[in-house]
């Protein structure tokens, strides 16, 4: 199947295999048809699975046929998204793909000055790209009017109401005419995203990309018992003797994410932190040496990690699992994107396996959760038949204390490796892990070396290893 098939205009064609598309994601084949057609969508797809083209295709088709009427300076199609980093990748995803039709956009969102909004508006617009929070502040000061919406997108629907954006929402509905075609998509479905959705959608063609709150399954993933005050040098051995060019690593707080980030830079490992704190031109500037590979690392809360697209991004750390699964299912979707190959580890406390299992049950796939033996050798941890349910700890709330680092090596925190009184103990792996040695992450930007290391016992497992690093 071919992008033209889909009944999309000759620009459209061009300009997407421009950006070297060669054919129709999934959701794409099934969602720009019916777009095309009137219809309101429910898309239930993650970041990576092209998505936004899914979308922002039949949107810049439907608008730019519609005959123009020049005195119309509204706004004909809005486009909600979570987070400004979001909202900004949308947009330039709508400007790349129409850069063959006469459509104008713009992006609006807090935490910038509001006055090339305004004039933006005040020129006219067909497509307005926005967080809640700031449209609906320039719709109160007269400034946005959202009358002639013939189309909307919710993208990331989840994340929305994750985020607390219900009521903003619930009054930018208000504001446009019931009368409009809705898209809306979302990774996951909680009562009240489905709630939601069912009070936006008519009729709606249900596209859904893999199961629900799946994750996908090219995304490699594993996970690794190390105490909480051990991960900062168990991360900076892995990173440097798995010799990981770029790698996201989610933090849980902006505390966390900050120090973690100086912490890899006094290693030698270029990182900086990504979170709500930091202003935009700072979070547009840490992404963009993420990106370019001027920075080995970033370090990333939830909410600001939320929307990026990285092209190619082989690496995902769980630093600290979220307690929430979906958050789980978002992280890792970072990686292994457009069809690559990706790869996730966690780093997974005592306190936080319980969070483990329950990711597992959401996703109805076990991930393997090794330690690191005294021998510097990477062990399976035996799976309880019956787990036992252990005490969640609140968000934030890690236990520094306690517990040896998870490999051999120097122990940071002193005492024993985590997990390494459980019952039955860890299995040696061998020459490799379950599945064979792996290619890392494969196409990565590291060279998708094979991670031979790793796992043999005679190179000893990387993040065993503290020779040298800490010095
Ligand atoms: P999205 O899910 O919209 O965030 O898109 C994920 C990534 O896939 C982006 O980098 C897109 O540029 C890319 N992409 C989208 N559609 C396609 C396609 N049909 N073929 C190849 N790459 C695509």
């Amino acid at each position: 199947m071919s992008f033209s098939e889909l009944g999309l205009l000759p620009e459209l064609v061009a300009a997407v295999e421009a950006k070297g598309y060669t054919t129709p994601s999934p959701i794409q084949a099934r969602a720009i048809p019916a777009v095309l057609e009137g219809r309101d969508v429910l898309g239930g797809a993650q970041t990576g699975t092209g998505k936004t083209a899914a979308f922002s295709l039949p949107m810049l088709q439907i608008l730019s046929e519609a005959e123009f009427n020049g005195q119309n300076k509204r706004p004909r199609a809005l486009v909600l998204a979570p987070t400004r980093e979001l909202a900004a990748q949308v947009h330039q995803s709508i400007v790349d793909y129409g850069q063959h039709v006469n459509i104008r956009s713009f992006v609006i969102f807090g935490g910038v000055g509001s006055q090339p909004q305004i004039n933006a508006l005040r020129r006219g617009l067909d497509i307005v790209v926005a967080t809640p929070g700031r449209l609906l502040d320039l719709c109160q000061r007269g400034e946005m009017k959202l009358s002639n919406i013939e189309m909307l997108v919710l993208d990331e629907a989840d994340r929305m109401l994750d985020m607390g954006f219900i009521n903003d929402i619930k009054k930018i509905l208000q504001l446009m005419p019931a009368k409009r075609q809705n898209l809306f998509f979302s990774a996951t479905y909680t009562k009240e995203v489905k709630k939601l959705a069912d009070s936006m959608l008519h009729n709606a063609v249900e596209a859904e990309v893999a199961a629900r709150n799946a994750t996908a399954d090219r995304v490699d993933q594993e996970a690794y018992s190390v105490a909480q005050n051990a991960k900062p040098q168990f991360l900076a051995e892995m990173i440097e003797q798995w010799e990981w060019t770029q790698v996201l690593v989610f933090s849980r707080t902006k505390h966390g994410a900050n120090k973690l980030a100086k912490y890899l830079d006094k290693q030698g490992i270029s990182a900086m932190a990504i979170h709500g704190n930091k202003s935009q031109s700072a979070r547009e500037n840490a992404l963009s040496m993420f990106k370019s590979n001027e920075i080995r690392v970033m370090v990333a809360t939830d909410i600001a990690a939320r929307g990026l697209d990285i092209a190619d991004l082989p690496h995902v750390v769980n630093y600290e699992l979220p307690n929430i699964p979906e958050d789980y299912v978002h992280r890792i979707g970072r990686t292994g994107r457009a069809g690559k190959a990706g790869n996730a580890v966690s780093l997974v406390s005592d306190v936080e396996e319980g969070y483990l299992w329950d990711i597992e049950k959401t996703m109805k796939k076990n991930i393997p959760l090794f330690k690191i033996d005294e021998r510097g050798e990477k062990v399976a941890m035996p799976r309880p038949a019956t787990r036992s349910k252990k005490s969640r700890p609140a968000p934030g709330q890690q236990n520094r204390g306690g517990g040896g680092r998870a490999g051999g090596g120097r122990s940071q925190g002193g005492g024993r490796s985590q997990g390494g009184g459980r019952s039955g103990g860890g299995r040696p792996q061998g020459g490799g892990r379950s599945g064979g040695g792996r290619s890392q992450g494969g196409g990565s930007s590291s060279g998708g070396r094979t991670q031979g290391g790793l796992s043999g016992s005679s190179q000893g497992a990387a993040p065993s290893r503290s020779r040298g690093r800490n010095q």
